[in-house]
């Protein structure tokens, strides 16, 4: 990544970004500015090809944006994370003229696999893809959709039209008829992101709209989907461990004990907590940049460490932003300290799919030499 998209990033991070943070945890707003300022700056064509005016760049882009992001507001980066994970598969399998949207800023997409059926076993999707006057009728209850509402297209994932496998990836126009939002996201965080229910009855789409081909939807899941979110999830993760460590060590130093004349950061008690959190950032971090390394040299392990960092980050940024909220004691629980905002925001990472507790039997089960699915 270029010193020009980290400068224009620290800019839109500072001036965007961080300001309205408070304001979308508040009152739910979705982060339009900020999506408005990244597209401008070419930051939502990160992970598109030169070739159609994006910036060609990969995994460690993708996070080192989510991560700086989550650091300031975890709603945008888990819009921005969805988005690139959906623009992957779009670089990868969609036409021109959206790929070169997508490069401009103009269009922003996002992930359409959960449903209330199959839950968060998101690789086999209940809702329907069939042949109607020419073209593709789908019907799905989806369950949990970033930015529904708010994004240009969905990455939507059905059963196969014809062939046999899991599934099939569509490109959806989010201006579909026969879309609806049955009720507008209202969570414990990240409430900014609105993550809310589509149901799409009897939508009609052309058959070009399909993304790679009938029935192949799971290997795209793996080998596209997989490793961006994974690893995006992971940068959410480390961003807002970073967040709520600084914060809790700022805290901690300036906050007086003025009858003992010295400060809560004194007290050996407070400091192991603080060195705990920041033990916890720094591994997460260190292994995100290990499972990247992994990617890029095509590594024997990087499946396995895709895996793991999800879990991994997942759980440690539950411990980090629980400490901080017991280390900042009674203060960390009012919302102007910015610090509770973090803990709501982090519990996201152990449920969104694939969730912790999956990921611990698959990655069970790569370890023992069982196939993750039988
Ligand atoms: C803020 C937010 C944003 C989201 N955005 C999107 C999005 O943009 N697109 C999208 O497609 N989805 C999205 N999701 C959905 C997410 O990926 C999960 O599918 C969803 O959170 C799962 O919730 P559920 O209630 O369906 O879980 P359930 O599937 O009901 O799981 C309940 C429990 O069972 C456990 N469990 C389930 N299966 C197994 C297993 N095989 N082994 C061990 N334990 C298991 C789970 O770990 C969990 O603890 C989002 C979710 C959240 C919270």
């Amino acid at each position: 990544m270029t010193k020009t998209y980290q400068t224009d990033l620290n800019n839109i991070i500072e001036q965007v970004i961080s300001p309205l943070a408070q304001k979308v945890d508040e009152t739910g707003a979705f982060p339009r500015e900020a999506l408005d300022a990244m597209g401008e700056a070419g930051l939502l064509g990160l992970v598109s090809s030169s070739e159609v005016g994006g910036s060609g760049e990969s995994h460690r882009a993708a996070a080192f944006v989510v991560e700086r992001v989550a650091n300031a507001c975890g709603s945008t980066a888990m819009v921005v994370c969805m988005h690139y994970a959906g623009a992957a598969v779009i670089e990868a399998f969609g036409d021109r003229e959206k790929r070169e949207a997508i490069a401009k800023g103009k269009h922003v997409t996002t992930l359409a696999f959960s449903e209330y059926g199959s839950r968060s076993h998101f690789w086999a999707p209940m809702g329907t893809a069939t042949r109607k006057n020419g073209g593709i009728s789908l019907n799905a209850k989806k369950s949990w959709v970033t930015s529904a509402g708010q994004s240009d297209s969905y990455v939507w994932s059905s059963r196969p039209l014809a062939a046999d496998g899991n599934s099939t990836l569509w490109l959806v126009p989010a201006n579909a008829e026969g879309l609806s939002i049955p009720k507008p996201f209202d969570g414990l965080g990240l409430r900014g992101n609105h993550s809310s229910p589509v149901l799409a009855e009897g939508v009609v789409i052309e058959s070009k709209d399909m993304l790679g081909s009938d029935g192949e939807g799971f290997d795209l899941m793996m080998k596209i989907v997989l490793p961006y979110f994974s690893v995006m999830s992971a940068a959410f993760s480390v961003g807002t461990m970073r967040a709520m460590t600084d914060k809790s060590i700022k805290h901690s130093a300036q906050t007086e004990l003025q009858h003992l004349g010295n400060s809560l950061s004194n007290l050996p008690t407070v400091r192991a907590y603080l060195a705990r959190m920041q033990i916890k950032t720094d591994m997460a971090h260190s292994l995100l940049a290990d499972a990247l390394d992994s990617l890029e040299k095509g590594r024997d392990d990087a499946m396995l460490r895709v895996l793991e960092i999800k879990a991994a980050t997942g759980e440690l940024v539950t411990e980090v932003t629980d400490l901080g909220m017991r280390v900042c004691g009674g203060a960390a629980f009012r919302k102007d300290s910015g610090l509770e905002r973090h803990f709501r925001d982090a519990r996201a990472s152990t449920v969104m799919a694939p969730t912790t507790d999956m990921l611990y039997d698959f990655i069970g089960r790569a370890i023992c030499g069982i196939p993750l699915f039988e």
